[in-house]
């Protein structure tokens, strides 16, 4: 059992390609259907041991709204692991962050994943990937996908996870936003939206369009543009109106297709190749906008 004294890990953000979303449960969850993938925003989490649990948070986002106490899902995925391992010491994480904190491209949940590698490492636990997916899963709805990277597809809360085959890459720009959306907020609002009667109802059951695992498969990001859809984005549009424009701009600057990922507010636009990516991204930015070009699917979370 080897056990080493700094590990580095890394973990990728994600899009929603996809994102339906059923009935609200009893107990305030949805069940969902989403077609995940891993972009090139990462998220590094460096190990160390330690007598306690800490972290501490850097990077070039706006890291105002990042728990540095045990609300940190990186600290509770390393005590996850300590517990299951029967480990009694501790460990310090430093956690470099790329990913928008509240946007939607799940940051905390990639910190996390980084987490559960990192720790287990660090221990010489080798939980193997079944057990650490199964402690993912634990933590959030999207760690496990943050642990798999790639393509996938989410059902329940987004954690059962199949991977999807997707070919070539896809060029991403994200537009990021200077202040975040709360997740449960956007679901109530979601909620509320849906007892009008414009507004598409919650799925019976949550599927993902089969047009999109197509153009996946095929490596066709016209055809993909043409059926990426989110539910939550209605709701993300009623609170942050803004972001009406931004898509409006996006579109006309050349994208495939607009899309706010997860809950918001961050934008993601397809665009047909590295190329007009750049493009897209030079002209987003000239008008204002914190706007990056990623591209996806890369790897999930890994020792590097
Ligand atoms: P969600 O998974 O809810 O869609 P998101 O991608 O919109 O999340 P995150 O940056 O992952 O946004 O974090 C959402 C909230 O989780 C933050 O506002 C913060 O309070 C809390 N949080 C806990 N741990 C972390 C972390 N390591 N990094 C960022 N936020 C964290």
């Amino acid at each position: 059992m080897a056990v080493s004294d700094r590990v580095h890990v890394r973990a990728p953000g994600k899009l929603n390609l996809f994102f339906e979303v059923g009935r609200a449960q009893d107990d305030g969850y949805h069940d969902v259907a989403s077609a995940y993938q891993a972009v090139s925003l990462w998220e590094d989490v460096y190990a160390r041991p330690a007598d306690g649990f800490s972290v501490g948070v850097s990077g070039s986002v706006d890291l105002s709204g990042v728990p540095s106490d045990d609300r940190n899902l990186a600290l509770r995925a390393a005590r996850m692991v300590a517990q299951r391992l029967g480990h009694d010491g501790g460990v310090h994480l430093e956690i470099v962050k790329q990913v928008p904190v509240a946007g939607g491209m799940g940051g905390g949940s990639a910190d996390a994943a980084a987490a559960l590698v990192a720790c287990d490492m660090l221990w010489g636990g080798e939980l193997g990937s079944s057990e650490l997916q199964r402690l993912a899963g634990r933590l959030g709805a999207d760690v496990p996908f943050a642990l798999m990277g790639g393509t996938a597809v989410g059902t329940g809360r987004g954690d059962q996870l199949s991977p999807a085959l997707a070919k070539g890459r896809f060029d991403w720009v994200v537009v990021t936003a200077e202040e975040g959306l709360s997740t449960p907020d956007v679901y109530g609002r979601l909620d509320e939206l849906r007892r009008r009667p414009d507004i598409r109802p919650a799925a019976a059951s949550p599927d993902v369009d089969p047009a999109v695992l197509h153009a996946l498969r095929a490596g066709n990001a016209v055809a993909l543009a043409q059926h990426a859809r989110n539910d939550l984005q209605v709701a993300a549009l009623s609170l942050r109106p803004d972001l009406r424009d931004l898509l409006e701009s996006g579109e006309q600057a050349g994208a495939l297709a607009g899309l706010v990922s997860g809950s918001g507010p961050t934008v993601a636009f397809l665009a047909e190749g590295p190329e007009a990516a750049l493009d897209l991204q030079v002209t987003l930015s000239a008008s204002g906008h914190a706007a990056l070009h990623v591209h996806g699917p890369v790897h999930g979370a890994r020792v590097v």
